[in-house]
């Protein structure tokens, strides 16, 4: 017996997002149980009119850094390798678990009100693995309602160490001192990851665990190895940033004789659930590998604009057979985790490359928002459409709001025009997490409020946290430059204009 009815709303059905008459959807075990024309199916213990709503699929949000919400909007002309030392900075922020409960809820807060129904949390835990403050963050989200699945942003180099030419352009008492910081063993990481599978796996808890290797550069062969396994031993989902910029690509030439795609490869790392976030500079034959282990590029089109990142060549994977997912990223670069600005730009930058026949179009771009990161993070098809059987993680759109008025095709006016105005209803497996426009776990306003006084009284914290840096961007400048004069494979896909 079905637990909810949504009555009388058109929806965007399966995999090509077809545009349904009314409709009524019954949702029972928070599955979609059936699907039938509006007035059809019997009414449940609760009924949801949604006349006037278009019903889609949530979207799957591959990348948030939830340690970065607190500097939302704090920065901007940086580029990565200059930028990323302020939200990792040598003088860490003390935060209480109740700061890191409220700076969770932040980006929580801003994924589902954009649609997204799943996040996926790659934190870092800085010097030491803090547990109160992590059960504070799995508390969030648990709190609010949304689908995630948490990684820990695992290195065991020093973050100094995570680029070459070093040695040449730092001197060695700064060397001394930044090699010294802290950070969590190689086996407090996977004893953490270990212990929380046991209760916490995503396939069979909305809030799980997932194993990140932050990227190749700040990772031994020998622990990229020992996490991979750890990964098949607990069937969990991987996560890692490749090849983001220029530089990594020169990095990876200059620690390892190959591209980190490549070194990836040769490690055995590459495999089906694997995600290589950003994925920017590839060449075609970094592209025949990921097609060949079943592996995901994850496109983050507004961060890699935000970053001078440059433009990942999506046309190119999907055409090699590459599973494709989607990302915001961390709001310190985009200032923004909403899911359809990425989904808009994915879209509307595809437009540089090629000729039309190359560019995305809004469904392509929605497709990799839903269905690209259920297969992604090991949910295959039973996520990320409208479909009897699939999990009932779903939005509802009012079509009365400016953003679909007139009505000509709303995947466009989703993917192009709309950026969460109009979202009238969340459910995550099947339970309301937003109705009619409003919060239902939750005081949303008075969160807010708990926020602005959290951030006011930790700002002289992030001053000096960010003043911790200035020494670091000088010797990045210096690293850049080693590095822009370095040349790169000539058939990898230009990323920058
Ligand atoms: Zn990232």
């Amino acid at each position: 017996m079905a637990s909810l009815l949504l009555r009388g709303a058109r929806a965007l059905l399966g995999t090509e997002f077809s545009l349904s008459g009314p409709l009524d959807v019954a949702i029972a075990d928070g599955r979609i149980q059936a699907i039938g024309p509006a007035g059809s199916l019997p009414d449940a213990p609760l009924v949801i009119p949604l006349e006037r709503r278009l019903l889609a699929p949530g979207m799957v949000n591959g990348h948030i850094h939830s340690h970065e919400h607190f500097q939302r909007g704090r920065h901007e002309n940086q580029p990565l390798e200059l930028w990323m030392h302020n939200v990792r900075p040598v003088r860490p922020v003390p935060l209480t678990p109740r700061d890191a409960y409220l700076r969770t809820m932040i980006g929580a807060i801003e994924c589902l009100r954009s649609g997204a129904t799943t996040v996926v949390d790659d934190l870092t835990l800085g010097a030491a693995i803090d547990r109160p403050l992590l059960d504070a963050v799995f508390q969030a989200y648990e709190d609010a309602g949304v689908r995630a699945l948490v990684g820990f942003a695992m290195m065991d180099r020093a973050v100094i160490d995570n680029f070459p030419y070093v040695d040449e352009c730092a001197d060695a008492a700064m060397l001394a001192r930044l090699r010294a910081l802290p950070r969590p063993s190689p086996d407090a990481f996977h004893g953490l990851v270990r212990e929380l599978a046991r209760s916490r796996h995503p396939q069979s808890n909305r809030v799980g665990v997932l194993v990140s290797c932050s990227a190749p550069q700040r990772c031994t062969e020998g622990f990229l190895r020992s996490s991979r396994a750890l990964a098949d031993e607990l069937d969990l989902p991987v996560i890692t940033h490749v090849q983001e910029t220029r530089m990594q690509v020169v990095t990876g030439q200059s620690f390892y004789g190959r591209t980190m795609v490549e070194h990836l490869h040769a490690l055995g790392f590459l495999k089906e659930k694997t995600t290589l976030i950003h994925a920017v500079w590839l060449n075609p034959r970094e592209i025949g590998l990921l097609a060949a282990a079943g592996a995901t590029a994850q496109h983050n089109p507004w961060s890699n604009l935000m970053l001078g990142s440059g433009v990942a060549p999506v046309r190119e994977l999907l055409r090699a057979g590459v599973n494709v997912g989607m990302g915001t990223d961390g709001m310190a670069s985009t200032v923004t985790a909403n899911m359809l600005t990425s989904v808009g730009s994915a879209a509307a930058l595809s437009k540089l490359r090629g000729d039309d026949g190359d560019w995305l179009n809004a469904r392509e771009a929605f497709s990799i928002a839903t269905a690209g990161g259920a297969r992604a993070f090991g949910f295959g098809d039973r996520l990320g459409r409208i479909a009897v059987g699939a999990i009932a993680d779903l939005c509802a759109w009012r079509l009365d709001t400016i953003g679909f008025t007139p009505l000509a095709d709303p995947v466009r006016q989703l993917v192009y025009g709309e950026r969460g105005a109009g979202l009238d209803l969340v459910l995550v497996d099947g339970e309301p997490v937003l109705r009619d426009g409003r919060f239902v776990r939750f005081d949303e306003s008075g969160l807010l409020a708990e926020i602005c006084a959290a951030a006011e009284r930790l700002a002289p914290e992030f001053e000096l946290a960010e003043a911790s840096v200035g020494d670091i961007h000088r010797v990045m400048r210096a690293v850049l430059a080693r590095c822009e004069a370095q040349p790169v494979a000539r058939d990898t896909f230009s990323a920058r204009l």
